[in-house]
């Protein structure tokens, strides 16, 4: 599918749309202030985001009609849920046509990647979306390098339950090899994003951290992706995670010694 034109998305507010970055400081009663930019910036019609900075302020990006900006602006300038912030700082920037106005930095549920020996070998990589895990086969498994493309392809929902489940199968066995929590991200609200088959996430795992893209290449009864790391601090240039790290993060074996374990009792009866 060929990528569409960055700014033909923020269409939605219209050929005049401006796009911000406010940087609002530090001190503010942060409970409930990201939701209170969030709501407001909704009901002015703006799209973007709004995520807490390091040093406990936030960080907007807002995109829409001008005088909705300016409303924005005024807003956190009077303190964003009566919060009484001390100081915004407004940057013009480009148009990045989101669609959404999202909160960032915040937990959209677990993710796990096992590793399963079945008739053949290969990584599970799971994201927890509106209560099911939606699930993608990873012949080589994910990698940390941002050069590197994995093959991801699309298997149908696990449960939820199925998540911490580790030892040997009907016909070999499988290991948690990686879990956490992870962020959704991207200028489309999930599952929308899943659904046009561009999908930005950060991971907050053991052994996975930073941000990932999947990008759809190809559709149909078993839709193939492909999974990236995207280029931040986490990124391992010329990394091999899976062979550095090979470990269950549950019991610290290999996926090998957890099917020797598990055979261990029935070879002594
Ligand atoms: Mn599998």
């Amino acid at each position: 599918m060929p990528p569409r034109p960055r700014v033909a998305r923020g269409a939605r507010a219209g050929a005049e749309a401006r796009a911000v970055r406010a940087t609002v400081a530090a001190p503010l009663q942060l409970d409930g202030a990201r939701e209170g930019v969030q709501h407001e910036a909704r009901a002015l019609g703006l799209s973007g985001w709004v995520r807490s900075a390091d040093d406990g302020g936030l960080i907007v990006h807002a995109e829409g009609r001008p005088n909705a900006i300016d409303a924005l602006i005024a807003f956190l300038t009077a303190g964003p849920a009566g919060a009484g912030g001390s100081g915004v700082e407004i940057e013009e920037v480009p148009l990045e046509g989101h669609e959404q106005f999202a909160l960032r930095g915040v937990s959209a549920g677990v993710f796990v990647v096992k590793e399963h020996a079945a008739s053949t070998h290969h990584f599970d990589m799971r994201l927890e979306v509106a209560g099911v895990m939606r699930s993608w086969a990873l012949p080589k498994g994910p990698s940390l390098d941002p050069a590197i493309k994995r093959l991801a392809v699309e298997v149908p929902d696990h449960s939820i339950e199925q998540n911490e489940v580790e030892g040997p199968t009907g016909t070999g066995g499988v290991a948690l090899w990686d879990r956490g929590l992870y962020e959704q991200g991207g200028r489309v609200a999930w599952p929308e994003a899943l659904r046009r088959g561009h999908a930005v996430f950060v991971l907050h795992g053991e052994k996975l951290r930073g941000g990932f893209a999947l990008q759809r290449t190809r559709a149909g009864a078993k839709p193939q992706w492909l999974l990236v790391k995207r280029r931040d601090e986490q990124a391992r240039p010329a990394s091999d995670v899976v062979a550095e790290q090979p470990a269950s993060v549950l019991s610290g074996r290999t996926l090998e010694q957890v099917l020797v374990a598990a055979r261990a009792p029935a070879n002594g009866c």
